[in-house]
């Protein structure tokens, strides 16, 4: 991967004072490779990579710093500004604000209508309208229904009308009446570019005046994303891009030569099917990824915006009297779970993403010790320190698990009491998972 070959390639940095020609040579050819590799488009990873060499050729490598640390951080840097330096802003200052979404069939357009209709009507407080304007499978309005339904968003659909133009006509005098002040139109996509659908996107476009275009484009599809971004953006001159499935084994090439192609910003990455899983595209988060330093921001984030402040009140209070039981260990869990996908998570986590690749990490991970404490008697725990040696044995038995399981979670449970207790003693913590993170 690009993440393990440029690892590598900064490997061999280590031990040296400063970073020296010759030592940038080698590297800068190993990153070029990793970049062509991760289907960056050759001439921009060389105009990339000889930009690097300028940068790092000379720099003093401090005492504190590792030569092959500073690289990275050039590297970074230099990849950041590449793919935009800052956030890109997403226009919603009108009333109402128009958004088109085009794309390929199968990108994530659909998906990802239903992950910003979310986004803007819980994080930017707006009333928006979805708008079914994929005309060709019945199914599709259907698909976007459900996710109206999900996300309490209001879908507007004409099952019976074959024109997307008037439909998206139609919807815009609906919002109006109805007080939307954002307006989502999802469009129909082919499997490949073809003249129709550009037409009919081109089409709408032109009747309903988007303040926003968004092509959304599969993370996935690497060099091929490229030349369908061309496509759209000749034909549509799309505001923005939304790069969708980050979730899989990420290829951020992609994300890197769709900007320096069609120079056009990056808005959003998609990162999974739920539908809160949407985030504004950071550049240097990005970097990080693309480097496999991880991103832990997005994870701390994700885990703030799930956070409910009342239930994080009430277990400060309880870990503050030191009477954290098997309820709050359960709550923590499920609030865990809410945030999504458990291997998605941990790959945030620098350096772990590479580790566990490879390795099925299911979201019944917590399953054993669900089932544990749900085998306890509310009593049990509400007040832990009543579970002896034959409560255990009944616990063991009603989760399905063995009695050494049973004792070693228990241990692990005291553990973490002991901690609570002492970060309480030492008045550092009491602030639950929000506070340790
Ligand atoms: P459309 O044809 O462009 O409207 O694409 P859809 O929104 O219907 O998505 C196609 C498939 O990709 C569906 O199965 C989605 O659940 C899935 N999908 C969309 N976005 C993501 C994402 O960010 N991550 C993952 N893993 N799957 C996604
Ligand atoms: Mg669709």
């Amino acid at each position: 991967s690009l993440s393990e070959r440029l690892d590598s390639a900064f490997k061999q940095l280590k031990g040296e004072g400063r970073i020296s020609e010759i030592n940038v040579a080698s590297t800068v050819k190993e990153i070029r490779r990793a970049l062509v590799d991760a289907d960056v488009n050759y001439k921009i990873a060389k105009e990339f990579t000889d930009k690097v060499k300028d940068k790092a050729q000379g720099e003093k490598v401090l005492t504190s710093i590792s030569p092959g640390q500073l690289m990275v951080k050039i590297v970074k840097d230099e990849l950041a500004e590449l793919m935009g330096g800052t956030e890109a802003e997403f226009d919603i200052k009108n009333n109402p604000t128009i958004v088109l979404i085009a794309g390929l069939q199968g990108s994530g357009k659909t998906t990802f209508s239903g992950k910003l209709a979310n986004y803007l009507k819980t994080k930017k407080n707006k009333k928006p309208l979805l708008v079914a304007a994929d005309i060709y499978r019945p199914a599709a309005i259907d698909q976007l229904k459900v996710l109206g339904e999900q996300i309490g968003v209001e879908v507007y659909s004409e099952p019976d009308n074959k024109n997307a133009v008037q439909i998206a006509e139609n919807a815009l005098k609906h919002a109006k009446s109805n007080g939307n002040n954002v307006i989502i139109i999802d469009t129909a996509g082919r499997l490949a570019v073809d003249e129709a659908m550009m037409t009919e996107v081109a089409n709408v476009k032109a009747a309903v005046k988007p303040h926003e275009i968004l092509f959304v484009v599969d993370s996935m599809t690497g060099q091929d994303a490229v030349n369908t971004a061309k496509a759209f953006n000749d034909r549509l001159d799309f505001s923005g891009v939304v790069l969708t499935k980050l979730d899989g084994d990420t290829r951020g090439g992609a994300a890197l030569t769709i900007k320096y192609t069609v120079e056009k910003p990056i808005k959003f990455v998609s990162m999974g099917e739920k539908l809160d899983t949407l985030d504004v595209f950071y550049p240097e988060r990005m970097a990080q990824r693309i480097l496999g330093m991880g991103d832990i921001t997005t994870l701390v984030e994700r885990a703030q915006a799930q956070f409910d402040e009342e239930q994080a009140k009430k277990l400060e209070k309880k870990i503050r009297q030191n009477q954290f039981d098997f309820d709050d260990f359960r709550e923590q869990l499920q609030q865990i779970k809410k945030m999504g996908n458990l291997k998605d998570l941990m790959g945030m986590i620098p350096g772990v993403g590479k580790a566990i690749k490879d390795i099925d990490i299911s979201d019944d991970a917590f399953k054993g010790i669900e089932a544990m404490i749900n085998s306890m008697t509310p009593e049990e725990r509400g007040n832990p320190d009543v579970i002896d040696g034959s409560r255990r044995k009944r616990i063991a038995a009603g989760s399905g698990k063995n009695i050494q399981d049973v004792n070693q979670f228990m241990k692990q449970f005291e553990q973490m009491r002991q901690m609570m207790k002492m970060m309480n003693k030492f008045g550092a913590g009491g602030k639950g998972l929000k506070g340790m993170m």
